[in-house]
């Protein structure tokens, strides 16, 4: 193993974004690891990525289950002894997840909790999961990176302001809040982990053109990739414990 080569992790990376933000780390010339929950559509995935010309292997991980995360912090420890850059990206929208008669229905008043449930269990509980496997991978390297995929939905800033420009959004008691989780968490993690020099920041990539939205955004993958890649690439004195876009800051 090059000891200079960085280690990446990318969970939710066999589509998308993260399938994007796999592919852009690796022509960065790092070593990148495809989480992906199907074994099948992961190894696709890194093949694809591979035959361009990266160096990129497949992870079975699904971030919902413990046995499968920390399956993949011993196979990293086995194979690369640390961890350089953790991208929390899996991330699931909740409607018709629980039953299809629910689609779309996340209205707080008639909400189903059990889709609640199963948005935070992913979105939130399954990034503390991944996140604290693998921590001990992360304290090794010498400039260790989090990025939490969040979204412009989770800044309560925002979307409180009746006249801004996410005023005509559904109200949501499942995908929006546990967005707005994730960054309150990304925040705790940047406090406990700054002494240490991991810099840990929320991102919101804009709104992609993916599975997640059926296609109805308007940037492309590897365009909303690119702000988890500044964020994964910062310098030793870059910030911690923020909330950015591609154009910079977002409010909280
Ligand atoms: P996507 O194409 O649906 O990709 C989501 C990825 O997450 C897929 O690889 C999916 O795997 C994976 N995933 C879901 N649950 C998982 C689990 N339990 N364990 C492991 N992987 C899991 O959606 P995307 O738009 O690229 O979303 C990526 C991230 O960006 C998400 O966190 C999303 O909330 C966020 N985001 C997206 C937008 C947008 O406009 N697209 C905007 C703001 C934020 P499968 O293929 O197995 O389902």
């Amino acid at each position: 193993m090059n000891a200079h080569k960085k280690v990446a992790l990318v969970t939710g990376a066999n589509k998308g974004i993260g399938r994007a933000t796999a592919e852009q780390l690796a022509a960065l010339g790092m070593t990148v690891l495809v989480g992906a929950r199907d074994a099948r559509r992961g190894e696709q995935a890194a093949e694809e990525l591979r035959a361009a010309g990266g160096d990129v292997h497949a992870l079975t991980l699904d971030v919902t289950n413990p046995a499968t995360v920390a399956e993949s912090a011993e196979v990293i420890d086995e194979r690369f002894s640390r961890l350089d850059i953790l991208i929390n990206n899996a991330g699931i929208t909740g409607s018709g997840q629980v039953s299809p008669d629910q689609a779309h229905d996340q209205i707080p008043s008639t909400v189903d909790l059990d889709m609640v449930r199963a948005v935070f269990e992913t979105n939130v509980f399954g990034v503390i999961t991944v996140t604290n496997a693998m921590l001990p991978l992360l304290r090794r390297s010498s400039a260790a990176r989090i990025v939490n995929v969040s979204s412009h939905a989770a800044s309560m800033t925002l979307l409180s302001d009746p006249d801004g420009p996410f005023a005509g959004l559904l109200p949501s008691a499942a995908y929006t809040p546990s967005k707005s989780a994730l960054c309150a968490l990304t925040v705790q993690y940047a406090n406990e982990l700054r002494k240490d020099g991991i810099l840990v920041n929320a991102v919101a990539p804009g709104y992609v053109d993916t599975d997640s939205n059926n296609h109805t955004g308007f940037l492309t993958p590897a365009q909303g990739a690119a702000v988890l890649i500044r964020l994964a690439t910062l310098a030793d004195d870059g910030p911690t414990g923020g909330f950015f876009g591609e154009d910079g800051p977002l409010p909280w």
